[in-house]
């Protein structure tokens, strides 16, 4: 086993790895940029070296910078996180070239999979069903024109390399191919180099249920179940839960049985996912596959009661799984709020802002993979997300009770939050019935309905002492700023009145 490892990484997980090598009792080392300097991973690690400036291009992301670390540190494994560095096939091999192991998959399997055309024709010749569409690059709109007149209206381009929703353009029809091609092109081209784009067929409402994968270098390999992502702005994860409330046995079976298959024909070691899109008629089609940790990755720890950044490393350590297909269990239920700095009613826009105030929930059946603390700011130059929310219950209606206690409990000021809007769609009827899709929040979400529903005894009461309250200095102001009515803006103002009297501040 190691006796060092370097995380190549910031934030909530590199806290996240940082713990994994505490538990197995391995030195972690820090990599920082600038502001990064004083940072909770920072703070954790056994060791931190700087790496440069805010901007990731210059710390982060540069390859040489990490390795150097690494040398300097001793570390005999650097584990990657999600983003930066994570699947850049460059890296990977640049660690091996190093003689360091890199805790991930082998740079050819990153290579194949990250490219999202090549990863559909092995899946195809894997027998796993895929997204109706092509699996050769379109050069030009002509090109485009004809195969969505094959495949048929809407369709969506996709860039070969994409992530992130970056290169993605929906075509409702003909008219708007030229600019959607041209669109996706340069957008490819500046986010990852690479302007290949593809087609897929665009899918009705689908819903995002993805498999975890994990496989040893010894020929293991085995699922762990699926997590439903459905609930997503644009085109991104806001909330991700296990189990999904549409599998049942036998479909989680022959999910769990394409992904398999999927990891062995890419040649795959360690932890990866492969996400599908399904129908409510419980067909599914491969979408992509993720050679690293997800984000969402803990729901799946919850329900299964592995320990996923732990097997991570036990594998590039050279171990052999410690479980079976047979021994994976799905117990219970649990759910994720990505707690982001970001304002939903103006579009999701990122906040930036020193976190004057934060005070994180607790209790039975409450994780929180956070990488802040009160005082540390939220900047410009990384993802706004704060922290990862995660409840686990009995069954999914405990899950989400516990989740909505948490939200409440939840305190932070300095930057705007999507806590009120999480509340807002675990408490609509339709995420209740688990009827989900990639369209919930476009279908069901109204900034304007952003108020918490067992408060509404409280708003009427504040309605009620409305002008008592203005004469107390009730900032009426900021409530015609925020465009919600009076109405609820007292009952906001009567409920901070409460929790400060709590001392919550
Ligand atoms: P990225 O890697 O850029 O995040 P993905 O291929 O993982 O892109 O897709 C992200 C999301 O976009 C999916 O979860 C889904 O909501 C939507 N999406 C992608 N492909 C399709 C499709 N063919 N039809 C409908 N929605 C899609």
């Amino acid at each position: 086993m190691f006796t060092k490892i370097l995380i190549a990484n910031r934030g909530e997980i590199a806290v996240r790895i940082i713990r994994a090598c505490r538990d197995l009792g391995i030195r972690s080392v820090a990599v920082f940029s600038e502001p990064d300097r004083g940072a909770l991973h920072v703070r954790l690690a056994d060791e931190a070296y700087p790496i440069g400036p805010a901007a990731s291009s210059e710390s982060y992301l540069v390859i040489e910078k990490i390795i150097e670390a690494a040398r300097k540190s001793g570390a005999e494994a650097i584990h990657p996180g999600y983003g930066f560095l994570a699947e850049n096939a460059a890296f990977a091999q640049a660690c091996v070239d190093s003689g360091i192991v890199f805790i991930g998959p082998p740079p050819s399997a990153i290579r194949m999979m990250g490219d999202k055309m090549a990863a559909r024709t092995v899946m195809k010749a894997a027998g796993v069903p895929i997204v109706p569409g092509t699996e050769n690059p379109i050069d030009d709109d002509i090109g485009a024109i004809k195969i969505a007149a094959w495949i048929g209206y809407p369709i969506l381009i996709k860039a070969a390399a994409g992530g992130g929703g970056k290169g993605m353009r929906i075509v409702h029809d003909q008219s708007e191919i030229k600019s959607a091609v041209r669109g996706a092109k340069s957008e490819a081209k500046s986010a990852f180099g690479d302007d290949r784009i593809y087609i897929e067929k665009y899918l009705a409402k689908p819903r995002h249920i993805e498999i975890q994968v994990i496989a040893d270098s010894h020929g293991n390999c085995v699922y762990l179940g699926e997590r439903e992502c459905s609930i997503q702005r644009r085109h991104q994860k806001v909330i991700e839960e296990a189990p999904s409330p549409l599998v049942n046995p036998s479909m989680r079976k022959k999910m769990g049985q394409a992904a398999v298959a999927a990891a062995r024909a890419a040649g795959y070691v360690n932890a990866g996912t492969v996400e599908f899109l399904a129908d409510d008629h419980r067909n599914f089609y491969f979408l992509e596959v993720n050679t690293r940790l997800q984000v969402e990755h803990p729901v799946t720890e919850l329900v299964t009661g592995i320990d996923l950044a732990i097997e991570q490393i036990k594998i590039a350590a050279g171990e052999k799984l410690s479980f079976s297909q047979g021994d994976i269990k799905i117990t219970g239920h649990a759910i994720e709020c990505r707690i982001y700095a970001e304002d939903p009613s103006s579009g999701f826009l990122p906040s930036t802002g020193i976190l004057s105030v934060y005070h994180e929930p607790a209790g039975p059946g409450i994780r929180v993979d956070s990488g802040v603390y009160e005082g540390a700011e939220i900047s410009v130059y990384y993802d706004p997300m704060i922290s990862k929310l995660l409840t686990f219950g009995k069954d999914r209606l405990q899950a989400t009770a516990r989740m909505l206690r948490a939200l409440e409990e939840y305190r932070i000021s300095g930057v705007t939050t999507n806590i009120d809007f999480h509340k807002t769609i675990l408490r609509h009827p339709e995420f209740i019935a688990g009827r989900l899709s990639t369209h919930f929040i476009d279908m069901y979400y109204k900034p304007s309905d952003e108020f918490p529903e067992n408060l509404a005894e409280a708003a009427a009461i504040a309605g009620a002492l409305m002008e008592h309250q203005a004469q107390n200095k009730l900032s009426l102001s900021a409530a015609k700023r925020s465009r919600v009515s009076q109405w609820k803006t007292a009952g906001r103002n009567l409920i901070q009145n409460r929790t400060a009297e709590k001392g919550w501040r």
